[in-house]
């Protein structure tokens, strides 16, 4: 994600410099064959018994990977951990597949978008988004600025968060369906200019050119949510268009006592929800603590995250998909 505030990136007006590859939509596991178990017993909602021992453990696994750049073998490695770990607990997993030009030397890069879904046949369903590339190099790094970047925090903490959320997904009682997204070419970004936001972009234009049967009735985007210290203000843009949304998961926080989401506006970031707002007309709250001061360095690695505070969004999140306010 990049703040819009700093000076070292544009805004991300500008040519399209990706080719449209066309959605391929495939099917790619539909493991339904085994009774689904849950690791943890849940209680009531507001009660929900999550690990955030474990959640640690998914996000110290994908950054033992390395990094995870856009189309690279680093990446396609997540890609296995994560189909493999989401069709053990029987999820639908569908992937969406394009090119775009490798924006320093023009070779194709392959994106893809991984979608999970539960209760997949419904036709109202709530998008939770998180991106799973990391940057390419941890620029704002003042010693190692090309650095090895394994992006704990800013990659890794999205993707820890819906492997252990779906442990209990079965277990909650959804207001709507639910799809987790885990998008691809967030920041392919390796110099001032560089494009943001390939895989929201694509797929926020998938949804508003040529619409599934169902529909989404909001989405929320998390990013950067496993800071030690956890510090959830209002994102500015996400209280502007998508309001409602936004405060219920607030509101939802507040009636199960996590602090940590504090209810005051701060920061304004551009991140992935703007397309899912702005293309698809999905409102979208962005769910960022942008007080990281690791933030693009080689400091953002598994030693400054907790499971305590994946813990935390992830017990927000399984009560709030219970209570998401009616359309
Ligand atoms: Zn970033």
């Amino acid at each position: 994600m990049r703040a819009n505030s700093l000076a070292d990136k544009r805004a991300i007006t500008g040519q399209q410099n990706f080719k449209w590859g066309r959605a391929a939509w495939l099917v790619l596991v539909v493991a339904l064959v085994v009774s689904f178990a849950p690791a943890v017993t849940v209680a009531q909602e507001a009660n929900i018994t999550v690990d955030g021992k474990r959640a640690m453990q998914y996000l110290q696994r994908v950054c033992d990977i390395g990094p995870r750049i856009s189309g690279s073998e680093g990446m396609q490695k997540q890609q296995q951990l994560i189909i493999d770990h989401f069709s053990k607990l029987g999820c639908e997993i569908k992937s969406q597949a394009f090119d775009v030009n490798h924006p320093t030397n023009g070779t194709p890069v392959r994106m893809t978008n991984l979608v999970i879904s539960w209760n997949p046949t419904a036709k109202e369903r709530v998008l939770l988004a998180c991106h799973y590339d990391t940057r390419p190099y941890p620029d704002r790094d003042l010693l190692r600025p090309r650095g090895t970047f394994v992006g704990a925090n800013d990659g890794a903490s999205g993707v820890a968060l819906f492997m252990e959320m779906a442990h209990h997904m079965k277990t909650i009682r959804p207001r709507y369906g639910v799809d987790m997204v885990f998008f691809d070419g967030e920041e392919l970004v390796f110099r001032n200019g560089d494009k943001y936001f390939y895989g929201s972009e694509y797929f926020a234009k998938w949804l508003r050119d040529k619409p599934p049967e169902y529909r989404y009735v909001c989405g929320v985007v998390v990013d950067m949510i496993a800071d030690k210290k956890l510090e959830l203000y209002y994102e500015q843009g996400s209280l502007r268009m998508a309001n409602k949304v936004t405060k219920s998961i607030w509101a939802t926080a507040k009636r199960i006592g996590v602090k940590e989401f504090i209810e005051k506006p701060k920061h304004e970031v551009s991140d992935d929800h703007l397309a899912l707002n702005q293309i698809a007309g999905v409102p979208t709250c962005d769910i960022i603590d942008f007080d990281y001061s690791a933030w693009h360095t080689t400091r953002d690695n598994p030693s400054a995250c907790s499971g305590d505070s994946l813990q935390k969004v992830a017990r927000v999140l399984l009560t709030w998909l219970e209570e998401v306010p009616i359309d």
